[in-house]
């Protein structure tokens, strides 16, 4: 019987007829060579069917690790395989960093990379803007070498995987500092409306996390490098470590109370030896520019019974813009509204439709690595320059070997993401 094989969260069954572990690009040319049909998994902590394929799936994480830093000191080139935590595990050790990290280090560089991933910070760009080369290897065999003044890198960066296998990538580093984590509680909700943009700015990396149950903030998290004492805008600092989903163990969390620790022990909120998040679950994630960011929570406000029902946790953050084209941060100072749901699709995908409603009249653009149901037309027309990251991906890869019915839906308007349409389930 065909091993069983899922994503993270488990929500989705891959159709793939084989799972192939190269251990060298040798034996990944090979693979590629003989497969009419390929998509690459990364980790595989995406929600949807957008890393599936029902031909071949492979991961790299077999391939020789690669961390070669620049003579410079200001990049290193990386396998197209290695998770965000060996990664800075390694940077750690030769006092580099990067500029920032998601909740969890348990990723593929990769395929964070590939769906626009971020952290917080109303400086900090998502994960994707510290690319500053690509490698990648297309159907044809050939490899593609894209450096940061190659008209295709703002394209292929965050590619969906739609244009081959990335084999290797150049990311921007810096000078390794180090961070103070606080939580504080119960912040009010008129203080939000309010100071929201002072709150956004208070650390290098700030997340709010509530449940909705009320209208106040439940729990603040500040990384930054400066000491605190005192209330922040009417929130108390907790009087002990918090995890964001209430009930699970604080151990999973990277160290707070404002103890000063490297960069990559805090800008990550989960520890990699541990569960992240509460790993039942599934998510959704909008972003909006800042400047609709309080009518966003406002619009969120208005549904919260609805979404408090089948929901553990939602976090606000905010991204930096950029100029990458299928970034949801494409041009636009964003903050993202992301929501950890109960481990329940047919529970969960209506309140996802009605916040998407919502949230619509103020820009929102999905995570692309997690449950939307948003008309492929919208999708598009989020993003100016859709049309020509369509065009790129006809161009890399001609024979669309690297389509599947996720992306068919996205790029050519052939079907519809809702219902029953491949996607969230
Ligand atoms: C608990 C949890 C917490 C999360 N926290 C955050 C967060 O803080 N911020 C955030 O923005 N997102 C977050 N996410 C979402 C997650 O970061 C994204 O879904 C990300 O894409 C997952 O990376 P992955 O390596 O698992 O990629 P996968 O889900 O395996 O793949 C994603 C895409 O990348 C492609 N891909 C992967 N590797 C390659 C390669 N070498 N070449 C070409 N294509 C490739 C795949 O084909 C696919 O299209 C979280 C998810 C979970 C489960």
């Amino acid at each position: 019987m065909r091993e069983r094989l899922t994503n993270w969260a488990g929500n989705i069954t891959f159709g793939a007829r084989r799972l192939h572990r190269p251990e060298s690009v040798a034996e990944l040319r090979a693979v590629l060579a003989g497969a009419d049909r390929l998509r690459v998994l990364g980790s595989g902590h995406s929600f949807n069917r957008l890393a599936d394929t029902d031909g071949d799936l492979v991961s790299l994480a077999g391939l020789p690790r690669t961390v070669e830093i620049a003579p410079d000191r200001r990049s290193v080139r990386i396998d197209g395989g290695i998770r965000y935590g060996e990664l800075a595990a390694r940077l750690a050790a030769e006092s580099l960093a990067l500029h920032n990290m998601a909740s969890l280090p348990h990723i593929s560089v990769a395929g964070a990379v590939a769906t626009a991933t971020h952290g917080s910070g109303v400086r900090n760009g998502n994960l994707a803007t510290a690319v500053s080369g690509l490698e990648i290897l297309r159907a044809d065999g050939s490899t593609a070498v894209l450096d940061r003044d190659h008209p295709d890198l703002a394209g292929a960066v965050v590619g969906l995987g739609a244009l081959g296998v990335v084999t290797a990538l150049t990311l921007d580093v810096v000078p390794a500092f180090e961070l103070r984590q606080y939580v504080y509680e119960n912040l009010p909700a008129a203080a939000l409306d309010e100071h929201l943009d002072e709150i956004l700015s208070a650390g290098y990396s700030v997340s709010l996390f509530t449940r909705w149950t009320g209208t106040d903030i439940d729990q603040v998290w500040l990384k930054r490098d400066a000491p605190l004492t005192g209330d922040l805008f009417g929130a108390r600092p907790a009087d002990g470590p918090r995890h964001p989903v209430p009930g699970m163990p604080t151990e999973n969390c990277t160290g707070q109370g404002g103890v000063p620790g490297p960069w990559h022990e805090r800008l990550p909120h989960f520890r990699m030896e541990f569960t992240p998040s509460s790993g039942e679950e599934l998510q959704s994630e909008w972003h909006v520019p800042r400047t609709a960011g309080r009518a966003a929570i406002a619009a969120v406000t208005e549904l919260r019974e609805r979404v408090a029902a089948v929901l553990q946790v939602c976090e606000i953050r905010t991204i930096a813009a950029d100029h990458l084209w299928l970034s949801p941060n494409h041009e636009q100072d964003s903050l993202a509204l992301h929501f950890t749901w109960i481990a329940d699709t047919d529970a969960v995908l209506p309140v996802v439709a009605d916040l998407e409603k919502a949230l619509a009249p103020h820009g929102a653009r999905p995570h692309w690595g997690k449950i939307f149901t948003t008309a492929p037309s919208e999708v598009r027309g989020a993003y100016p320059r859709f049309g020509d990251f369509a065009a790129l991906t006809r161009r890399f890869d001609p024979q669309g070997v690297f389509r599947n019915p996720w992306l068919d839906a996205v790029l050519d308007c052939s079907a519809s993401l809702r219902g029953k349409t491949p996607g969230n389930r």
